[in-house]
């Protein structure tokens, strides 16, 4: 049985920090690294955190159909790889994938008759605003206009609708527990699967 992992949460929540440490600490889950016609922030690499493309080679990617998912979010494109699902599935098996609520409900739907692979949603939600954007301006890659675009983004009508496709709703508080209960979620989704 493979696992896929579907991660979302607004931005700033901490998505990238716990998936990191869930990487280190499964070494057999693997982040799907998406495409993004974003620039690259001061910390990220090609190939780590994303594929940096221009928009021109990620319209033709869209045209070859290389996604199975892709979005328009905060003035860049981003879109999950089919081959890159597919590789770490076919590898390791376990797979992670960080993407925005409307990206999520697309995967999950796409895989739900999928008897192979096991799905398991995880949204993570701030403290409070107040913390989210203190959390943007601690992390430092964006100014504060794009900071506040993103906290506007990130608004109650979205998110009750998309509420209801994710297993687990988690706040990120304290980072140590949020760890804790972040790992205790994958070796429960892992179960026996997990050698
Ligand atoms: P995202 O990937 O969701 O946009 P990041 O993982 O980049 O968010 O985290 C944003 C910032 O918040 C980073 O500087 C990170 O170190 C910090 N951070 C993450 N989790 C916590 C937490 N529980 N408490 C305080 N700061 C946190
Ligand atoms: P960031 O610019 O902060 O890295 O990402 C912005 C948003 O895009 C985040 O909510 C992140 O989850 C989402 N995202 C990243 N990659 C993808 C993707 O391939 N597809 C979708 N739908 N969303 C993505």
């Amino acid at each position: 049985m493979n696992n896929l992992f579907v991660i979302s949460g607004p931005s700033g929540v901490g998505k990238s920090t716990l998936i990191d440490y869930i990487i280190k600490t499964i070494p057999q889950a693997k982040l799907s690294i998406s495409c993004t016609t974003r620039t690259p922030r001061y910390y990220e690499h090609e190939g780590k955190e994303y594929y940096f493309v221009m928009e021109h080679q990620f319209r033709e990617m869209i045209q070859n159909g290389e996604f199975i998912e892709y979005t328009y979010c905060f003035g860049n494109y981003y879109g999950t790889l089919k081959k890159e699902i597919d590789n770490i599935l076919n590898n390791s098996g376990i797979c992670i994938l960080d993407v925005e609520f409307a990206g999520a409900a697309s995967i999950l739907n796409k895989y739900k008759n999928n008897n192979e692979t096991k799905c398991t949603s995880i949204l993570l939600m701030p403290p409070s605003m107040i913390e989210l954007k203190n959390r943007l301006i601690e992390r430092g890659s964006e100014n504060e206009q794009a900071i506040n675009c993103r906290l506007a983004a990130f608004n109650s009508e979205e998110l009750a609708y998309y509420e209801p496709i994710y297993d687990y709703i988690i706040t990120n508080n304290n980072l140590k527990t949020t760890k804790e209960v972040i790992l205790n979620i994958f070796n429960k989704s892992l179960g026996s699967n997990y050698k």
